[in-house]
């Protein structure tokens, strides 16, 4: 039976109505104001769907678009401390420009060889169907079936790295849906792009609007307040341990842990709830830091010959994974906090949301 009232005018419908993908009639001037096409589109029948298939992705795609920055940036961030090392041990410029040209060779490698296993480990989960109907956001996929109800979701114009299946591909990323389970970007092609762009205005679905600046200042500030701390105990290390390498070590790994910590508590305030607790995981962050860590204490000790690089890296990396875990830890329990006090507030939100957009 048709609505008396339109959920968006609140007046009675007095021109054609037209059913829409959350369940609810709207007069036709409503939908129109958004977008004429939209009206269209909906009584042909449209279908607000969209597929991925896994020839739509391809390893080289994924190189060029992601891994291939991130061996760049990897490469420098990783030489960058070796070559000031080597130029303030008066290495010839030959060794240097060699030594250099072997270490970016095997990121570069490696990261070609991580292009590979990721492509392949994407594919194993594609076709991914996004369909919106009855007031649910559907994701299909060969591991099952996620449904979110639509008022949990927000979406906003354009792409999200957080969706990182789409920089394999070429398609069009056209906007993206921040459902609890997960990012995925949807509007791959113009004629879909548009009417999923006008119903989520129409039914006025929050946009995610991540602040970006507030966000880039903590990481800077995060990053200053490592390097002090990191200076400091570089600065004491130093004297302890006889060692001038750790005076000039430890602010950079300062900057480094104080970047990450930063970004561990942008990443627990993610809509996407469920997937942020996933990236939170305190072992994944454990072997992050402890990589960091090892890498920066084998550089520490090397000057005093292999075995002491080795300890020192196990020490270092050791300590600094006990950091980093404790920190994903931390921010773990505390989205899981927030969490439940969503979900004891959620009937009321729920009914409060559903009564001013989509009852009647
Ligand atoms: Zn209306």
């Amino acid at each position: 039976m048709i609505s008396a009232v339109c959920p968006r005018c609140k007046e009675p419908i007095l021109d054609e109505a037209v059913l829409l993908w959350n369940d609810r009639h709207y007069c036709r001037s409503c939908v129109e104001a958004i977008s004429p096409d939209l009206y269209t589109f909906a009584t042909e029948g449209g279908q607000l769907v969209d597929l991925l298939e896994p020839d739509d992705i391809s390893v080289s795609q994924y190189w060029r678009r992601f891994q291939f920055k991130v061996g760049i940036a990897g490469g420098l961030l990783f030489l960058l401390p070796l070559t000031v090392m080597l130029i303030r041990n008066n290495a010839p410029l030959e060794v240097v420009i060699g030594f250099q040209g072997i270490c970016l060779s095997f990121v570069m490698f490696y990261c070609w060889w991580i292009s590979c296993g990721k492509v392949k480990h994407f594919r194993t989960h594609l076709p991914r169907k996004v369909v919106l109907e009855r007031l649910h956001i559907k994701v299909v996929t060969p591991d099952g079936e996620q449904t979110s109800l639509l008022t949990d979701c927000q979406w906003k114009p354009g792409t999200s790295s957080a969706d990182e299946v789409l920089f394999a591909t070429s398609l069009k990323q056209g906007m993206t849906i921040y459902t609890p389970d997960a990012v995925i970007n949807c509007g791959h092609s113009s004629e879909l792009l548009k009417p999923w762009c006008a119903f989520f205005r129409l039914v006025e679905l929050p946009v995610y609007t991540p602040s970006r600046f507030q966000n880039f200042l903590s990481l800077v500030g995060g990053g200053v307040a490592g390097y002090l701390v990191g200076l400091l105990s570089g600065k004491l290390y130093a004297i302890e341990l006889n060692n001038p390498a750790w005076e000039f070590l430890l602010p950079i790994l300062g900057v480094l842990d104080g970047v990450c910590l930063v970004g561990l508590s942008i990443i627990s305030r993610k809509p996407s709830s469920r997937l942020a607790d996933q990236l939170l995981h305190p072992a994944l962050w454990g072997a992050e830091f402890f990589k960091m860590g090892g890498s920066l204490g084998f550089f520490a000790g090397f000057r005093l010959g292999i075995p002491s690089a080795i300890i020192s890296c196990l020490i270092c990396g050791s300590l600094n994974a006990i950091i980093g875990g404790f920190a994903a830890w931390h921010f773990r329990s505390q989205l899981q906090l927030r969490k439940k006090n969503m979900v004891l507030r959620a009937p009321e939100k729920q009914a409060s949301k559903a009564g001013y957009r989509y009852e009647v």
